[in-house]
């Protein structure tokens, strides 16, 4: 028997929505944010609640199916479909409800930032989350989650107080504190290796409605100073302030003049989240640094500036990643960033700097199974491209870039950052959490059913 001939036979048992291939829902169900992949499941289960992802885990486990999770569908790795296996699609599952008295948030596995964001605005509340407002809830928190609250908040994983999770036996049970601690521990980093989360409980924080967003775009020829000043900076900004270094491609629009568009940018772009005024003060520096070319400085809703990279992001593209986290950003580092963005490859493409720092970086590397927390930025190459006849070219530019910095770096790599060529650094991701997390993996998921994320091996 096929595997599309026993899916089939789910059809007849499910509840809920099951798309086999043929079916109109079939190719948008199969395709995902990056449009380098193009996978052709046996079949796409669209669950509605948590008995219909348990009635799906448990067909998959027993027919021996490849079975992969899809939360936003935005992982660079392509690993939310599969080919000729089982997808579990949690997009149906996105209920955000909060609650203000506590400042707590329960959002549904397959929520999106943006869904989640514009309900805890109503109540003038956040918590940290990734920066492109269709990222789903699901991966980016299992893996991390960083973004413009990050420095002040943590990442997401430190704000999440407890899930629901079905696990490899088909079972749906609370991780929290005082509950299954030892997969709490590794769900906060371990990516999607240890089950489906179906909702998670997340702290929330005063935040906006509006905060202070800071953009400055600088002609490239400026890029050394601009990152030397920018380094000093950060070593003394306030946590409330998360600011971005980017090279991209001006855009072809207003307000960017004509003469720069096209060419590659040096773009600081930061966010203050807190008081105003106070943040006005504590940009003033930077505001009064260099000639940028454009200078936007003002105050605007928290829920715009967490779309605000959306536009330069668009689904379906073809994408590829490499990145490093750095202990410092020092000369030499600098120096390899000027050699590879002028030009970029690919219209689309960028390579920037995320500042760590501030409360990421207070707890312990081990206090949860993402490790790390003792570097001073995260570099992530990102060439974007239309043209499949494009693809080795622009591949190839993130890989040498990504070489070159090789021995400024401290080795390690953010999990939701990995490409699907970069099995060999799945340790580096895991870091020093990596031999606990392989003991946790063996207890919860013994077969391996869970493997279609960055995975953890139950075996030495
Ligand atoms: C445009 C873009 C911008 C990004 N910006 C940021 C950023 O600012 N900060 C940041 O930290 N990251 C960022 N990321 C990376 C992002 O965090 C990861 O790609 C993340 O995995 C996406 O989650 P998803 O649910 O959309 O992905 P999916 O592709 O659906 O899933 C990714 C992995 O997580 C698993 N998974 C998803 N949901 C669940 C669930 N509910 N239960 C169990 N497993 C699940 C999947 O099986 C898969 O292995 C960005 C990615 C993109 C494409």
């Amino acid at each position: 028997m096929t595997n599309k001939t026993i899916v089939e036979k789910f059809a007849k048992e499910l509840e809920g929505q099951l798309i086999l291939p043929g079916d109109d829902a079939y190719d948008e169900g199969r395709r995902v944010w990056n449009g380098l992949y193009d996978k052709h499941p046996a079949g796409i289960v669209r669950c509605r609640k948590p008995s219909e992802v348990i009635a799906a885990v448990n067909f998959a486990r027993e027919h021996k199916l490849v079975l992969s999770v899809r939360g936003g569908g935005h992982d660079y790795a392509g690993n939310s479909v599969c080919n000729d296996g089982l997808v579990i699609d949690l997009s149906l599952m996105n209920k955000v409800e909060v609650d203000p008295e506590k400042k707590t948030a329960r959002v549904e596995g397959g929520a999106t930032l943006g869904q989640f964001d514009a309900v805890a605005q109503e109540h003038g509340l956040a918590t940290t989350t990734a920066t492109v407002s269709s990222v789903g809830i699901g991966g980016s928190t299992l893996g991390g989650g960083s973004g413009y609250l990050l420095r002040k908040h943590g990442l997401t994983l430190d704000n999440l107080l407890s899930v629901e999770i079905i696990t490899a036996d088909g079972n749906l049970i609370t991780a929290g504190k005082g509950e299954n601690e030892d997969l709490f521990w590794a769900i906060r980093g371990g990516g999607g290796n240890f089950g489906v989360v179906t909702s998670f409980i997340f702290q929330l924080h005063n935040v906006g409605p509006k905060v202070l967003s800071f953009q400055a775009y600088f002609p490239y020829e400026h890029s050394k100073e601009i990152l030397q000043f920018y380094r000093e900076f950060m070593k003394s900004a306030p946590e409330e302030i998360q600011c971005y270094a980017f090279f991209l491609n001006t855009p072809p629009v207003e307000p960017f003049p004509e003469e720069y568009h096209g060419k590659t940018t040096c773009a600081l772009i930061g966010c203050y989240a807190g008081n105003i005024k106070e943040g006005e003060t504590a940009f003033k520096p930077l505001e009064e640094f260099g000639d940028p070319f454009v200078k936007v400085f003002q105050p605007v809703p928290y829920t715009e500036i967490q779309k605000s990279f959306d536009p330069g992001m668009p689904k379906g593209l073809r994408w590829y990643t490499k990145a490093h986290y750095l202990k410092e950003l020092n000369d030499s580092t600098i120096d390899i960033l000027q050699e590879f963005t002028d030009p970029l490859p690919g219209p689309f493409t960028t390579a920037y700097l995320e500042p760590m720092g501030g409360e990421v970086n207070k707890k312990d590397s081990s206090a949860t199974a993402f490790p790390h927390r003792e570097a001073a930025y995260s570099l992530h190459i990102f060439p974007g491209w239309e043209n499949p006849e494009d693809d080795n070219q622009n591949i190839h530019w993130a890989k040498t870039f990504h070489k070159a910095l090789e021995k400024e770096t401290l080795g390690g790599v953010y999990v939701n950052l990995l490409s699907h060529d970069e099995k060999d650094r799945i340790k580096a991701a895991y870091g020093i959490n990596y031999e606990r997390m392989v003991r946790i993996k063996k207890k919860w998921d013994p077969e391996n059913l869970f493997r279609m994320n960055q995975n953890i091996e139950p075996k030495n």
